[in-house]
């Protein structure tokens, strides 16, 4: 399988060149050449698979068995999954207000992100080794990127994989800040800025563009990065054969389609799931929560994309989002036309802003839609899931409870009869992605402290206690320069590119060992 790029069908290059650079050279995003399609009988075929070996089903799809063989790819996927509490069944499934709630959140840092960039971090040290290049990777983070980015190198402990993560300061929630403080690798380097959420990735990209060479790698593994959509169709696919088992269905009848909800942000997830329905995998309408950071939500309903002004900050500050850069394949995913999502992204990278054309938006919303979501919702909700079903939910998973809410899809009662009516006998999965044990402000905020304290004592995970004990090093701080405005921004990150780059210099000279 070769890889090109969403604005220019002549780039073409290797799974190796393409998930070790991040962007694609033209500033796209690296998409598989084509998608393969998955039979009805491929899918049952599927059936019987542990979680590891669908993992390795589906990406052996995606990467030449000359880049990578069968042996090292099956442990590949194996070690991807060792940090899950039963590897086996990585994603369990519960049925909660009438639909099928798929916790991605049982990994090492208690969130779905961890699915992804485990696998993405093993693949780069796989390549890092086999080409006996030091490999950097960079990444912003909005709360809980960084945490499994930091797990996952540490755990890969190989000294041609080293990583820089920044995150916004004073928001994230203390929880991921230690998860990002407290991890001793000597393979890990950490750095706080002042600005917002996306603040970072300018810079970011310049430097991923800047300082590649044969001899160093540099790479992004937010989730422009290929291998995350990737490894995220799996616990689609996943779900979905989890679902039709449930409801004794053979796999694969396009006439049995199963809804998705979700909460949004950068669109990763959401993209893995649109690749997964272009493979033939029955998937139906695909609805996204947001909260009131909400461009996914303005663009699905008037095609604008429009940057806003100023980041809100919110209790779910991990979709807080100003530009979801995944957008860009689904736009690809939806048109096909490398050409017109060039000129049309060239627009939005200098003005931060364009239109759909009508043909466009058209697309989109016969397969996507959203809701918006404020904090007071959120919370709501967050208590009526705990009295009708003694279920506590992350602020994340909260948004996308909302919307489906919001669409009828939410029963108070998992009574079937009064289920298939509302969900018009379209099963509904609702993707949790984090665990509530990361978000103690938020959820204190939605069920009180004595709900807390409820949940502390009888469900938070032994793993996490144990990380609130730990000693946390200071991370170096990015400061903001000027007074406020777009220039004073441009001016922060022109700092903040200089000092990552001192840091990244470090790394790779090995002066991260103690
Ligand atoms: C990152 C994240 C999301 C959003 O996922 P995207 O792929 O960026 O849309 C949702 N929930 C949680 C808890 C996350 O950490």
């Amino acid at each position: 399988m070769k890889y090109t790029s969403t604005r220019d069908a002549s780039i073409v290059c290797s799974f190796e060149e393409a998930i070790c650079s991040g962007y694609a050279p033209d500033g796209g995003l690296f998409v598989p050449a084509s998608l393969p399609h998955v039979d009805a009988g491929t899918l049952e075929s599927w059936s019987g698979l542990t979680y590891p070996q669908l993992a390795f089903a589906v990406l052996r799809l995606f990467i030449a068995s000359e880049e990578i063989d069968n042996d090292a790819l099956e442990a590949i996927c194996h070690a991807s999954l060792r940090g899950f509490t039963n590897p086996d069944h990585a994603v369990p499934l519960r049925f909660v207000g009438g639909m099928y709630v798929v916790e991605l959140f049982h990994g090492a840092t208690f969130c779905f992100k961890d699915l992804g960039l485990s696998a993405v971090i093993q693949l780069l040290s796989f390549f890092a080794t086999r080409r006996k290049t030091p490999t950097t990777l960079l990444v912003a983070t909005t709360g809980d990127t960084g945490p499994a980015a930091v797990q996952a190198v540490s755990d890969a402990h190989n000294p041609l994989l080293t990583l820089l993560v920044h995150y916004p300061k004073g928001q994230i929630s203390d929880f991921q800040r230690k998860q990002l403080t407290t991890v001793q690798s000597p393979y890990v380097a950490v750095a706080a800025f002042e600005g917002s959420g996306d603040d970072m990735d300018r810079p970011i990209k310049n430097l991923l563009q800047k300082l590649q060479t044969k001899e160093r790698r540099l790479t992004g593994v937010n989730s422009y990065n290929i291998g995350r959509p990737l490894m995220q169709m799996v616990h689609y696919i996943w779900a979905y054969l989890r679902v039709m088992e449930t409801l004794k269905e053979k796999p694969g009848n396009p006439d049995m389609t199963v809804n998705v909800v979700l909460p949004t942000g950068a669109m990763g997830n959401m993209v893995g799931g649109y690749m997964a329905k272009q493979m033939g995998i029955p998937l139906g309408l695909c609805i996204s929560g947001v909260n009131v950071n909400d461009i996914t939500d303005r663009v699905t309903r008037t095609g604008q994309f429009h940057k806003s002004a100023a980041m809100e900050r919110t209790l779910s500050e991990a979709i807080n989002i100003q530009l979801p850069y995944n957008f860009e394949r689904l736009l690809f995913y939806l048109s096909g036309d490398h050409a017109r999502i060039k000129e049309w992204m060239t627009t939005v990278d200098l003005t931060s802003k364009n239109d759909l054309p009508p043909d466009w938006l058209q697309l989109l919303q016969q397969e996507f839609q959203s809701e918006r979501i404020t904090d007071e919702e959120m919370c709501a909700m967050t208590r009526q899931v705990r009295d009708d079903f003694s279920y506590i939910i992350d602020p994340h998973t909260a948004v996308a409870f909302c919307a489906a809410k919001r669409r009828g899809y939410y029963c108070s009662n998992n009574n079937s009869d009064s289920n298939s009516a509302a969900n018009n006998n379209t099963p509904v999965i609702l993707l949790s992605t984090a665990s509530p044990c990361k978000f103690q402000e938020a959820v204190t905020v939605a069920i009180g402290k004595e709900g807390w304290d409820r949940y502390y004592e009888s469900e938070f995970p032994a793993r996490g206690k144990a990380l609130m004990q730990l000693e946390e090093v200071e991370p170096v701080l990015y400061k903001a320069q000027g007074s406020g405005g777009d220039d004073a921004l441009q001016k922060s990150q022109d700092a903040w590119e200089r000092q990552s780059l001192d840091i990244i210099k470090g790394l790779v000279a090995g002066k991260a060992d103690p």
